[in-house]
């Protein structure tokens, strides 16, 4: 905690003079154009792996990137946290792209796959139910990538299962068929660092190198609808 607190003198001392006039403009509005949702991990910190600037990125985290899916009537059947930040993203600030990033050694992942809680935590048990699809899926269909550990095979298809837990909510839905919103599945490997996408033509999760970068840029949506 010392940490954080003399982060602040650190901060307050160092970098704001850079930031003083960035902060005073975004004061009046946030212009993010993406919704990017993932895990409360320590060692996962989106604005460091995607280069993003205050502003960038309207962020939704929670443990193991959960997102509970919705009823036909778009009611949120988890936390309304969740659901709230979808339609303040999509509605309010009219995200074109939502992205779900789950990451290696995940301990929501290793609980889900180790099914035998060692903790009292009824919360979180209650919680990691939204990945069960992925526990099913990782069983009957097999992993996407037979040479990571088991909860990292779990891992990436729990990435896909929560973003088509997305998709039963309407407006996400309407909003995906329309073009004006595309969603994402990435995968961050701690060990390496290295940041991958879904790609659903080779059924893998491929590292988004150069190349990639550029194929998955060509297929955004236009900015603003
Ligand atoms: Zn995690």
């Amino acid at each position: 905690m010392r940490k954080l607190i003399m982060g602040i003198v650190e901060f307050r001392e160092k970098m704001l003079p850079q930031y003083a006039e960035q902060f005073s403009k975004l004061a009046l509005a946030q212009t993010a154009d993406a919704l990017f949702i993932t895990c409360s991990d320590s060692r996962v910190v989106p604005d460091l792996l995607v280069s993003t600037h205050p502003g960038d990125l309207f962020t939704m985290r929670n443990v193991g990137n959960l997102i509970p899916p919705a009823t036909a009537e778009g009611d949120s059947t988890g936390d309304l946290s969740e659901a709230s930040a979808i339609e303040y993203a999509v509605l309010v600030l009219e995200v074109a792209n939502i992205v779900v990033c789950g990451h290696s050694e995940c301990g929501a992942m290793k609980a889900v796959y180790a099914r035998n809680p060692k903790m009292k935590a009824p919360n979180l048990d209650k919680w990691l139910c939204h990945a069960n699809d992925a526990t099913y899926r990782l069983e009957h269909e097999g992993p996407l990538d037979d040479r990571l550990k088991p909860h990292d095979q779990l891992s990436q298809l729990n990435v896909l299962v929560q973003l088509e837990h997305l998709m039963t909510y309407p407006m996400v839905r309407q909003q995906v068929t329309a073009g004006t919103l595309v969603l994402s599945g990435w995968w961050f490997d701690i060990a390496t660092g290295d940041m991958y996408a879904y790609e659903p033509a080779s059924r893998s999760f491929e590292v988004i190198d150069r190349a990639l970068a550029e194929r998955l840029a060509a297929r955004l949506a236009p900015r603003g609808r």
